[in-house]
C-alpha cells in the first residue's frame, strides 16, 4: 500500500487532473479512478455519483470493473454497500463484502472476484456527499486507519476536481441555464439531507459492526426469520443427577403428570404428522409411546424417586443407565433404540419443567444439533419462525419437514452449538444460509425489511394460482414439482404443481432399515400417487450412490464416487432389487398416471438392459395375475454428456427425456457439484451447458418426444425465459419456486423468450450471458422476481 510520500504524489496528481481545460467530464473521471487505483495499489477503483433526477447513485467511472457497466449500474441510496456510505456519511471498510447483508450483486460489473471493499463519501468540506469513491481488492485484507485517511483525502480532492469542473461548465452556460442548474443542485442537496434525517433528527453515522459471529450453513428452506434462540437437545445432560427432594409423594405426582402430558402430546403429534409422512415412518411414535408405558422404565424411575431423588434427577439416572447399556451392544438396532430412550427422556423432562409453552411465548428460532422426533412438536408451533441445525444436509429429513411447514431453515451450520446460547437474539437467512448471533441494529433492520418485502412478494405470487400456465401469447408450459417424500408433495400441490416431474424414489429408501420389499414399496408409491390426485407422476428409479447411500447398502469407499458405482449402474448390477422396484411401480401405476424415469443413462446398452428388466417385471406380473399397468411411458435422465450426443439414437427408444442439469453441468464442466472450491466453475449459464440443453430439446422436438428439465436450473428465475425460449414445455422444480416461475412464464411472451434464447446461444461466456439476461429482465420489468430469490 501507499507510503506517506506517495500520499502527496496522489493528491498532487489528482489536483492537476482538474486543471486541464480541454478534457471532458468522462475522461476526467476515468483519469481520477485510474490515478487513485494506481496511488493506492488496488485492483479496483470506482466512482459513483448521485443522480438527483433518478434519485440513484450511478457508476460513473471505474478501473477494474467491467467498463460496459459505467452509466448502467445504479442503486438507491438505501441499497448496497455504496449506498451505506452515503447513508452513514462515513467510510465503510468490509473485509468480506460478498457475505455482507448490504452487499448488492451486479453481475454486469464482474465484481464477484473482489472481496475487500472500502468506500468513502465524496464531499466538499462539510457539505452533503455527492458520491462515493470505492476501492476493492481481490485478496481479503484489512485497511489500516492510515489507508482509510488517504482514500478520504483522495475523495476530498475528487470532490474539488468535480466542483471545479462543474463550475467551469456552469460559467460556460447561459445565465438562465445556470439558474436552473443551481436550482437542481439545491434540490439534490435537499434530497440528500432528507436521506440523512430520520424522524427529524440528523442521523449519527454508525458503521455496521458484527458484535458476535456470523455463521454460515446451507440454505435448506427459504425465507427470513428474526427471533430468540431456543437451544434444544443438550439439556438432559445438564441435569444434576444427585438432587434430592423433601417430599417423594409430590415428586411422584409430578412425574405421573409429566408422563400423562407426554403421552397426550405424542398422540396429537402423530395425528398431525399422519398426512405428511409415510405410514411406516409413523411407527416411531408408537415406539415412543411404548417406552412411556413400559413398566420397567416407569418402575425404575419411581423407585429412584422413592429413594429421595427429585423427579428430574431420577428420570435422568434411569435414562442414562438404560441408554448406556444399549449403546454398549454391537447391534445397530439396539443402539438406535438408545437414542429413542434419550428422546423420550427429553420429552418427559420438558413437561416436568413445564417448559412446553414458556420457550415459545415469543418468536423463536429452534437451535439444535439435529432435529429429533420429540422436537417436531415445536416445529409446528406458530411461534416457531426458524430452524438452525448443526448437522444435516439440505436433503435431510429435517430440512424436508421444515420446507413442508415453510419454516426458514439453515442446516449444516458449523460451530452452531458452541456459539449460540438460550435467549440469544438471532437473525436467520434461509435464502442464503446465514445466521447472525446478537446482530447489530443495522443488520436486524436490514433483515426485517428484507423479510417484509419477501413476505409481501410471496403473498402476491400465491394470489395468482391456477391450474395451467402459459405465456401471454399462449405458449403452454407445464409446471411440475421435484419431490422426495410425501411432505414435499403436499407442499408442491399447495403451490399449484400440475404434477410431479421428478419423484426421487431413493429418499424414501434412506428412511428404511433395510431395502423395502415389494409390498412396502407398493404401499409407498400408492400413497404418493393418491396424494397427487390424478396428476401425472414421473417416478425415477433408484439413484443411490455418490452422495446418497442408504445405511444398509455396504459400498466400498471410492476415489471418485460421482464417476463410480452409482445410480442405474447399481440397479443394473443388483437386478433382483431393481426388478422389485419396477414391479412395485408397475403395480402402483394400475390406477394412476405414472411414467418411469431411468437415471444416469450413458449408453444405449444401459437403456436396453433397463427396458429388458422392465419387460421381465411386466411379464412376471402378468403371469402371476397381479394387477398392473403394462403401458407405462419410459424416459431417461439426460445428465451424462454421452447421452447428449447419443440423444438422436436414444430418442428412438424412449418416450421422453428429462434433462438433469445438476449432474450434466458437473460432468460437462468437470466441476464437482458439491465442492465449494470449484463452485465458481460450476456454471449453469456456461455456453457449453446451454448448447447441450438446446441440442437435446431440438432432438426431442424433432422426434416428437416430450422434453422436461428437472435440474435446479429450472428453479432459477433468471433462467426461466431462456429455457422457455429454447422450446421447453415442461419444467420440474423445487416446490417453493413454483409460484415465482409460474408468474414469470405468465408475465412474458414466447416470442420475446425465443429472441432471448437466440441471442444467448450466440454468446461466448457465462458472464456475458448473465449480464445480458439481467438487462433483459430489467427491460421487461421482471427483475424484481429474480432479485427476491438470489
Ligand atoms: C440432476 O442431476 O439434475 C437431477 C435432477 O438429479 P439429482 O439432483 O437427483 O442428481
Ligand atoms: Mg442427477
Amino acid at each position: 500500500m501507499a507510503q506517506t510520500r506517495d500520499r502527496f504524489a496522489l493528491i498532487e496528481n489528482l489536483s492537476s487532473i482538474g486543471g486541464e481545460p480541454s478534457r471532458d467530464l468522462r475522461e476526467t473521471l476515468d483519469l481520477i479512478v485510474a490515478t487513485v487505483a494506481a496511488g493506492l495499489e488496488t485492483e479496483v477503483c470506482s466512482l459513483y455519483l448521485f443522480d438527483p433526477k433518478r434519485e440513484r447513485l450511478v457508476l460513473r467511472a471505474t478501473v477494474g470493473l467491467e467498463g460496459d457497466s459505467v452509466g448502467k449500474v445504479s442503486m438507491r441510496v438505501d441499497e448496497g454497500l455504496v449506498g451505506m456510505v452515503i447513508e452513514t456519511g462515513e467510510p465503510q471498510a468490509v473485509e468480506d463484502a460478498i457475505s455482507h447483508p448490504r452487499y448488492k450483486y451486479f453481475p454486469e460489473t464482474g465484481e464477484e472476484r473482489y472481496h475487500t471493499f472500502l468506500g468513502v463519501p465524496v464531499q466538499n468540506g462539510r457539505e452533503r456527499p455527492i458520491g462515493v469513491l470505492v476501492v476493492q481488492t481481490r485478496r481479503r485484507r484489512k485497511f489500516t486507519a492510515g489507508e482509510i485517511r488517504l482514500l478520504k483525502a483522495a475523495a476530498n480532492q475528487v470532490a474539488q476536481v468535480l466542483s471545479h469542473y462543474r463550475l467551469r461548465e456552469t460559467l460556460a452556460t447561459k445565465e438562465k441555464e445556470r439558474d436552473e442548474y443551481r436550482r437542481r443542485m439545491i434540490e439534490a442537496t435537499r434530497q440528500l439531507k432528507d436521506y440523512e434525517k430520520v424522524g427529524g433528527k440528523t442521523r449519527v453515522a454508525a458503521p455496521v459492526r458484527m458484535r458476535r459471529p456470523r455463521l454460515v450453513g446451507l440454505p435448506a428452506s427459504p425465507g427470513f426469520a428474526h427471533g430468540v434462540a431456543h437451544v434444544v437437545g443438550t439439556f438432559l445432560s445438564t441435569i444434576d443427577r444427585t438432587r434430592r427432594a423433601r417430599d417423594p409423594k409430590s415428586e411422584l405426582k409430578r412425574f405421573d403428570e409429566a408422563l400423562a402430558r407426554s403421552l397426550a402430546e405424542l398422540a396429537a403429534l402423530k395425528a398431525r404428522m399422519a398426512p405428511l409422512m409415510p405410514e411406516d415412518d409413523l411407527r416411531i411414535f408408537d415406539g415412543h409411546r411404548l417406552i412411556l408405558a413400559d413398566e420397567e422404565f416407569i418402575g425404575r424411575v419411581r423407585q429412584q424417586i422413592e429413594q429421595g431423588y427429585a423427579a428430574e434427577s431420577a428420570l435422568f439416572r434411569v435414562i442414562d443407565e438404560l441408554s448406556a447399556s444399549m449403546l454398549n451392544v454391537a447391534d445397530a438396532y439396539l443402539r438406535e433404540r438408545a437414542n429413542d430412550f434419550r428422546d423420550v427422556g427429553h420429552r418427559v423432562l420438558r413437561h416436568l419443567r413445564q417448559e412446553g409453552g414458556k420457550a415459545l411465548s415469543r418468536r423463536t428460532i429452534l437451535v439444535a444439533d439435529e432435529l429429533t422426533l420429540s422436537q417436531l412438536t415445536l416445529v409446528s408451533h406458530e411461534n416457531m419462525v426458524g430452524i438452525a441445525l448443526q448437522s444435516g444436509g439440505v436433503t435431510s429429513h429435517a430440512a424436508i419437514l421444515a420446507r413442508a411447514f415453510e419454516i426458514p431453515t439453515v442446516v449444516g451450520v458449523e460451530h452452531l452449538m458452541e456459539s449460540v446460547s438460550e435467549g440469544d437474539d438471532l437473525v436467520l437467512d434461509g435464502n442464503s444460509g446465514v445466521l447472525y448471533i446478537n446482530p447489530s441494529v443495522e443488520v436486524e433492520r436490514e433483515y426485517d425489511s428484507l423479510h417484509r418485502r419477501y413476505e409481501t412478494f410471496k403473498r402476491e405470487l400465491m394470489a395468482a394460482h391456477g391450474e395451467s400456465t402459459s405465456t401471454r401469447d399462449g405458449y403452454p408450459v407445464q409446471i411440475l414439482a421435484n419431490v422426495a417424500l410425501l411432505a414435499d408433495l403436499n407442499l408442491a400441490l399447495r403451490y399449484g404443481a400440475e404434477g410431479v416431474g421428478l419423484l426421487r424414489s431413493e429418499f424414501s429408501f434412506l428412511t428404511y432399515e433395510d431395502f423395502p420389499d415389494e409390498d412396502q414399496q407398493l404401499k409407498l408409491y400408492s400413497q404418493m400417487l393418491s396424494a397427487a390426485g390424478g396428476r401425472p407422476v414421473t417416478i425415477r428409479t433408484l439413484d443411490i450412490g455418490a452422495d446418497k447411500y442408504p445405511p444398509y447398502l455396504r459400498v466400498p469407499r471410492e476415489e471418485n464416487p460421482f464417476l463410480g458405482w452409482r445410480s442405474i449402474r447399481i440397479s443394473l448390477e443388483m437386478s433382483g432389487l431393481f426388478k422389485v422396484q419396477l414391479r412395485a411401480i408397475l403395480r402402483a401405476a394400475a390406477h394412476h398416471h405414472v411414467k418411469i424415469l431411468f437415471p444416469m443413462i450413458s449408453s444405449l446398452e444401459e437403456l436396453r438392459r433397463a427396458r429388458e428388466l422392465l419387460g421381465e417385471a411386466q411379464s412376471e406380473l402378468y403371469k402371476e395375475g397381479l394387477e398392473h399397468n403394462p403401458q407405462v411411458e419410459v424416459g431417461i435422465m439426460v445428465e451424462v454428456p454421452s447421452a447428449v450426443w447419443l440423444a438422436p439414437r436414444l430418442a428412438r427408444e424412449v418416450d421422453f427425456f428429462s434433462i438433469g442439469t445438476n449432474d450434466l453441468i458437473q460432468y460437462l464442466l468437470a466441476a464437482d457439484r458439491n465442492n465449494p472450491k470449484v463452485a465458481h466453475l460450476y456454471e449453469s449459464l456456461h455456453p457449453a451447458v446451454l448448447s447441450a440443453i438446446a441440442d437435446v430439446i431440438n432432438v426431442g422436438r424433432a422426434a416428437g418426444k416430450e422434453v422436461c428439465l428437472c435440474g435446479e436450473m429450472a428453479s432459477d428465475p433468471l433462467c426461466t425465459l431462456l429455457l422457455v425460449g429454447m422450446g421447453l414445455t415442461q419444467l420440474s422444480l423445487s416446490p417453493l419456486f413454483i409460484p415465482v416461475v409460474r408468474k414469470l412464464v405468465r408475465d412474458s411472451d414466447y416470442q420475446t423468450a425465443r429472441l432471448i434464447a437466440h441471442d444467448t446461444l450466440e454468446m461466448a461466456s457465462s458472464q456475458e450471458i448473465k449480464g445480458y439476461l439481467i438487462e433483459r429482465y430489467r427491460d421487461l420489468g421482471l427483475i424484481q422476481m429474480v432479485e427476491m430469490y438470489r
